[in-house]
């Protein structure tokens, strides 16, 4: 099984770490037991303060941390050739980022402003096409990119709105994405993962009530934790999953098969 993982050693950037319930947190613990060299990608100073703490409580150690914001071509392009200049090889990448303005969830989806439109989707879909790019050069041993996703990209969920375009457009990026990347071996999936509780979901209204539908309806019966979404990252980055690319793969407690 330990061939398999093959994880030890493998360079891997991790990218949305804001605080300890993170799903990128959740992956980094995963990827931790497994031995990867952790890298990781920061926005802000506050989240940069974040993580160093977490690195310290935790007692993990980075193998590098870069500044990079999606929103910037070249805030992209430095981060990765930073990494790639340090490590040399890169062998996966966890995008676990989203961003929309939080008036752009509330109220009703006809509402969208083209300009909160474009963000969502410049932040939370195309980052995911220009971050391939950007690590592409690096990845020369093959390897997998990863990203988070949700429901709300293919059903109406009460909230979601422009997020779930963007998640729709994440999703679609990602299938085209497999065919350039497949070329040198790498691999692009997504997760759709269950809701849980974290800073990006605070912006989400009603997310108490999705959190609830999940315990009442999913065949599990009870809500998903970022360490199950953090395996599953895992599996997909490892040798394990060799063979799948272009997948959404669900880690929601089976809700989206429930009627
Ligand atoms: P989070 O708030 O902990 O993480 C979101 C991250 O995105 C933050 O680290 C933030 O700094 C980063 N980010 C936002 N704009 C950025 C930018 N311009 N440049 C670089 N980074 C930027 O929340 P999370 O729930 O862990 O979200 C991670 C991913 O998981 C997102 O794609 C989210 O949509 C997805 N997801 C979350 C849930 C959930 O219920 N929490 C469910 C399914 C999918």
């Amino acid at each position: 099984m330990e061939d398999l993982l093959q994880l030890k050693g493998k360079n891997i950037v991790i990218m949305g770490v804001a605080n300890e319930r993170s799903i990128a947190w959740g992956i980094t613990k995963s990827l931790q037991k497994a031995g990867a060299n952790l890298i990781f990608t920061y926005r802000l100073e506050r989240s940069l303060g974040k993580l160093t703490q977490l690195l310290e409580k935790y007692d993990f150690s980075a193998t590098h941390i870069a500044q990079c914001d999606v929103n910037s071509d070249e805030s992209i392009h430095n981060a990765f050739n930073e990494i790639g200049e340090k490590v040399g090889v890169i062998h996966g990448v966890v995008h676990s980022v989203a961003f929309a303005h939080a008036e752009d969830l509330k109220g009703d989806f006809v509402d969208t402003s083209r300009e909160g439109f474009a963000f969502a989707a410049d932040t939370s879909a195309y980052s995911l096409v220009a971050v391939s790019k950007a690590a592409k050069p690096f990845m020369t041993e093959g390897g997998s990119v990863v990203t988070m996703s949700y429901l709300g990209a293919e059903r109406v969920v009460p909230g979601y709105n422009v997020m779930g375009v963007a998640k729709a457009a994440l999703e679609a990026s990602m299938r085209y994405l497999t065919v350039d990347m497949g070329a040198q071996n790498v691999r692009v999936n997504a997760i759709s993962a269950g809701p849980i509780r974290t800073l990006a979901a605070k912006g989400v209204p009603g997310f108490n009530d999705i959190l609830k539908t999940i315990e009442e309806k999913a065949p599990l019966k009870k809500n998903v934790t970022q360490e199950e979404v953090g395996d599953m990252t895992l599996a997909l980055l490892s040798n394990l999953s060799r063979g799948v690319t272009g997948e959404v793969i669900y880690v929601d407690s089976g809700y989206n098969i429930v009627g």
